[in-house]
């Protein structure tokens, strides 16, 4: 199995270059942030409790869309990998993900990391909720809040895979062309 961990702040392109990936190397696309919108969407008890941790920029708790996460893997018994999109983001989730694969016989082949800098994040978000009407996207103090939550509780694991020798980091600016093929020059190694 091919299962890659896309890593990096929030707009960083990682939804963007998932997509280029499966389509290249088929894999399953579980995104924990759409997963979460998609329970939103629907008005599930889960969701309504996410939406107001998601307005406000801070993290859903782990034990939640850890469970997300094992749902999906159980449910997909025929994919070739997974490529895991804004999860992990804590080094509980991490820890998590290791379990859950290791109990499938299998483990995180790599992690891609898109590097992008403050100010490049912060323009990209605030244009993706001109189309997307995510709260999350509109809001100045908002962004700037989930960028500190970045910081402080999901940057801890670069270390956690470098110590694991997973850690690839990419030069995230530039066009989505461009930085889909520094991706598939690692991928390809793998
Ligand atoms: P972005 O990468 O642009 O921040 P996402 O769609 O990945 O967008 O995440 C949006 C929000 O969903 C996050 O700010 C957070 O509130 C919640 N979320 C998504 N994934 C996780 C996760 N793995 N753990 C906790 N919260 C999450």
């Amino acid at each position: 199995m091919l299962n890659i961990v896309i890593f990096g702040p929030p707009g960083a392109g990682k939804g963007a270059q998932s997509q280029n990936i499966i389509n290249k190397y088929h894999l399953v696309h579980l995104s924990t942030g759409d997963i979460l919108r998609s329970q939103i969407a629907l008005g599930t008890p889960l969701g309504i409790k996410a939406k107001k941790l998601m307005d406000k920029g801070e993290l859903v708790p782990d034990d939640i869309v850890i469970g997300m996460i094992n749902y999906k893997i159980e449910n997909s018994p025929d994919a070739k990998g997974f490529i895991f999109d804004g999860f992990p983001r804590t080094v509980a989730q991490a820890e998590a993900l290791d379990k859950l694969l290791k109990d499938k016989k299998t483990f995180v082949s790599g992690v891609i990391s898109l590097e992008v800098q403050y100010n490049e994040l912060v323009k990209r978000i605030l244009n993706r909720g001109k189309d997307s009407g995510r709260s999350d996207d509109q809001d100045i103090a908002i962004i700037q809040n989930r960028i500190m939550v970045y910081n402080d509780k999901t940057s801890p694991l670069i270390n956690f895979y470098k110590a694991q020798n997973k850690y690839h980091a990419i030069n995230g600016m530039g066009s989505i062309e461009e930085i889909f093929r520094r991706i598939t020059k690692v991928m390809d190694a793998f």
